[in-house]
């Protein structure tokens, strides 16, 4: 019996993503200021980034991660358990705990990471299930598999569709999962009817609110509390620091007892080197502001506004979103890299999101908005996609989008 020739499996499969329009590739920034990007040498106006409160360049915010990597250096030495758990580490971990109006915080290296720790060390293989949105976070679905344990589905939004799968595995301890903000989509889950079913169910609800924090709600306290739930009706929730607070990291919150076995158990946590403490300095730095500056909400808000009027102007067709991502559909990869192209041309840089990212069929231009956005950058990026949409060529195959 001959193996499979690994080469040979790579070749066919990057063929495959070739003919599907679905190749990537990484663009080369040399420059950034605030949402302008230097790209091979020409500047774009970006409209696809997560730094939604514009604080990833910040004064404050770079001070402090200069003056604390001058005194501490670059490295944290060491995992969380052995040697690199700094002060800073933890100062950062009480300062989003009482923000976020939970008992204890725990730091991870990214977001990616922490979800993989929350569902290894609390589920396990011995029939145990994670009832999840159809289009969470692929982070999320990949943690079910390292755990080990069964994954349900439900469609999207889809609080019934949560009940059923959950009444369906009824046996093992459960486990109900969401993203907080649809990180494709922009649109909330319904927090409250899913904290509801998980109760019922007695599954363990956990939001993963990695684009509403330091956006959503009364001083950005993300969908959560927006929702007015807290640690009761969800045990557990992540917070990244990497989109809206603009550094690198997250932070799991939650019951004592739950945070207490994770900084313990989750290998995620245990086996890697901990974030760098000027970094945990930097995001004490953003989290002050993101919780003074309501101006940057507020701004957000009206831009958001702005591109909508904008957009039903010109007849494009939006998804339900009220946060800072404004996807645009456009059905096949073809007119989507094809825009994505004709705007970057106009001088814009956006997200094209292809399948596997999106569900097939579901390509889009994924546009996000930023507190250091103009009104008139964002009115010139609507004209802009819409003279894109009104010369794209006709190939008999493409729908018109978006
Ligand atoms: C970005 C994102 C993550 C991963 O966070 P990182 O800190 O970038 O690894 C997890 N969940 C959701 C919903 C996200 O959008």
């Amino acid at each position: 019996m001959a193996r499979p020739d690994l080469f040979t499996r790579l070749h066919d499969q990057r063929q495959l993503r070739q003919a599907q329009q679905r190749v990537r590739t990484r663009r080369r920034i040399t420059r950034r200021d605030g949402v302008r990007l230097e790209v091979d040498g020409h500047w774009l106006t970006g409209f696809c980034s997560n730094d939604y409160l514009g604080l990833s360049q910040q004064f404050e915010v770079v001070a402090a991660l200069q003056d604390a990597a001058a005194r501490e250096g670059v490295g944290s030495t060491g995992s969380p358990l052995v040697c690199g758990h700094h002060a800073l580490h933890g100062q950062l971990e009480r300062e989003m705990a009482d923000w976020l109006g939970y008992p204890r915080a725990l730091l991870f290296d990214s977001g990616f990471v922490a979800n993989l720790a929350v569902q290894q060390a609390l589920l396990s293989e011995d029939g145990d299930v994670c009832v999840q949105d159809r289009l969470n976070h692929a982070s999320l679905l990949d943690a079910t598999r390292l755990a080990g344990c069964r994954l349900r589905r439900y469609p999207h939004l889809d609080s019934e569709g949560a009940l059923r799968q959950l009444k369906n595995a009824a046996d093992g301890a459960a486990m109900l999962a969401t993203d907080g903000v649809f990180s494709m989509d922009g649109d909330i889950a319904p927090l409250r009817s899913l904290s509801l079913v998980a109760r019922l169910q007695e599954a363990l609800f956990y939001v993963d609110d990695a684009h509403g924090i330091g956006v959503v709600g009364e001083h950005g306290r993300g969908c959560v509390a927006e929702a007015g739930l807290g640690v009761d009706e969800v045990p557990l929730q992540l917070a990244t620091l990497g989109k809206a607070l603009g550094g690198h990291g997250a932070v799991v919150l939650g019951e004592e007892r739950l945070i207490g076995h994770l900084a313990e158990t989750a290998r995620p946590y245990i086996y890697t080197t901990a974030l760098p403490p000027a970094q945990a300095a930097a995001s004490l730095a953003a989290v002050k502001l993101a919780r003074r500056d309501q101006w940057r909400r507020d701004k957000l808000a009206e831009l958001v506004a702005t591109f909508r009027d904008g957009a039903r102007r010109h007849g494009l067709e939006l998804l339900p979103s009220d946060t800072p991502i404004q996807p645009l559909l456009c059905g096949d990869e073809a007119t989507a890299l094809a825009l994505g192209a004709a705007l970057e041309q106009a001088g814009y840089l956006v997200g094209t999101i292809r399948p596997p990212t999106v569900p097939d069929g579901k390509a889009r231009l994924r546009i996000t908005l930023s507190a250091l956005h103009g009104a008139d950058q964002v009115s010139a990026l609507v004209d802009a996609v819409a003279h894109a949409r009104d010369n794209l060529p006709p190939p008999p195959s493409r729908p018109a989008g978006p």
